[in-house]
C-alpha cells in the first residue's frame, strides 16, 4: 500500500484517527480532516507524518457543506496527488423521540453521515476508474443493520449509508475500485462519551454502569470494541488481499447483529 494516497474523513478523533494512523503505518500519505483544536490537530498530524515516514495534510473542510467536500477532494489532489482510497467516516449522533426530534438536526445528519459520502465518492470515482484501481470504505455502524429508538437520523443515514454502497461497488465491480461498509459495533470515542454523560443524567447511573448496562447490553463480546479494530478492518479492505471483496458491510461489532 506504499505511496497510495488516502483521505479519510472525521479524523482528528475516535474512530477516523485510528484508521488514518493505520494506513499511514501501511506507507499510505494522508489526508486528515474534521474539527478541534488547531494545536492538537497539528500535533497529530506531525505524530502520524513522523512515526510513518508519509506525507500527512490536515484538510479542515465541513462535511455538511457539498462545496467543502469538492474542495477537500481538489486539495488532496493538488497536495498528495490522485485519491486512490476514500474513507468516508465523518458522523455525527443525535438521540432524540420522532415528536421532538429537531429537523436541522435531521438535515445535518443527513448531510454530514450521507450526503458528504455520496459528494466525496463522486469527486474521486472518475479518478479512481480511469487509474483501474480504488478503495471507498464508508464507515456505517451496526445501527446501519439493525434500529434502534430515539435515533432516527443516525438508523436512516446509516443504513442509506450501506445502499450507497451497494450501488456503487455495483456500478464499478469491473474495474478495479471496490466499495465497501464497515460497521462498528459500539466503541469508546467522544461520540459515544457524551452519549453515556447525558443517559447517566437521565437515569441517575453511573458512567461506568451506563456502558455496561446500556451500551454493552446488546454487545455480545461485553467490551467495547476498539478504533485499532475497525482501523484494522479498513486496512484489510484497502490492501491487495481485499480485492475480491466489493458492495459488503463487514460487521466489526463483537456480536451485535449476530443475536
Ligand atoms: P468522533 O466524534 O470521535 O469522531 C467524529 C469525527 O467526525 C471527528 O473527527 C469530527 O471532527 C468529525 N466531524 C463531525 N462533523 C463534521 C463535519 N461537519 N465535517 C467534518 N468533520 C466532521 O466519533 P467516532 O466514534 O470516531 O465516529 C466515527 C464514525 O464511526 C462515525 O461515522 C460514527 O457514526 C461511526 N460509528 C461510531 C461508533 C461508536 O461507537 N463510536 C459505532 C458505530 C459507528
Amino acid at each position: 500500500m506504499r505511496g497510495r494516497n488516502a483521505i479519510v474523513t472525521g479524523s482528528t478523533s475516535g474512530i477516523g484517527l485510528a484508521i488514518a494512523k493505520a494506513l499511514a503505518a501501511e506507507g499510505c500519505n494522508v489526508m486528515l480532516n474534521g474539527f478541534g483544536d488547531a494545536g492538537e490537530i497539528e500535533a497529530n498530524r506531525a505524530a502520524i507524518a513522523a512515526a510513518s515516514g508519509t506525507k500527512v495534510v490536515y484538510s479542515g473542510a465541513d462535511m455538511s457543506r457539498p462545496q467543502d467536500v469538492r474542495a477537500m477532494v481538489a486539495e488532496a489532489t493538488a497536495t498528495l496527488g490522485p485519491v486512490d482510497i476514500l474513507v468516508n467516516n465523518a458522523g455525527l449522533q443525535h438521540v432524540s423521540a420522532l415528536a421532538e426530534f429537531p429537523e436541522e438536526k435531521w438535515d445535518l445528519l443527513l448531510a454530514v453521515n450521507l450526503s458528504a459520502a455520496f459528494h466525496a465518492s463522486k469527486a474521486v470515482i472518475a479518478s479512481m476508474t480511469e487509474r483501474r484501481f480504488g478503495r471507498i470504505v464508508n464507515i456505517a455502524s451496526a445501527l446501519g443493520l439493525v434500529g434502534a429508538p430515539h435515533k432516527p437520523a443516525y438508523v436512516a443515514t446509516k443504513h442509506g449509508l450501506i445502499g450507497l454502497t451497494k450501488s456503487i461497488a455495483i456500478e464499478v465491480a469491473e474495474t478495479g475500485v471496490t466499495c465497501n461498509a464497515v460497521c462498528p459495533g459500539m466503541v469508546m470515542t467522544p461520540i459515544i462519551e457524551m452519549q453515556v454523560a447525558d443517559q447517566a443524567k437521565v437515569t441517575g447511573l453511573s458512567p461506568d454502569q451506563v456502558v455496561r448496562e446500556v451500551f454493552l447490553e446488546n454487545q455480545p463480546i461485553r467490551r467495547p470494541v476498539t478504533a485499532e479494530e475497525i482501523a484494522g478492518a479498513v486496512v484489510f479492505l484497502c490492501s491487495p488481499a481485499g480485492s475480491g471483496v466489493t458492495g459488503t458491510a463487514l460487521s466489526v461489532d463483537g456480536g451485535y447483529v449476530a443475536r
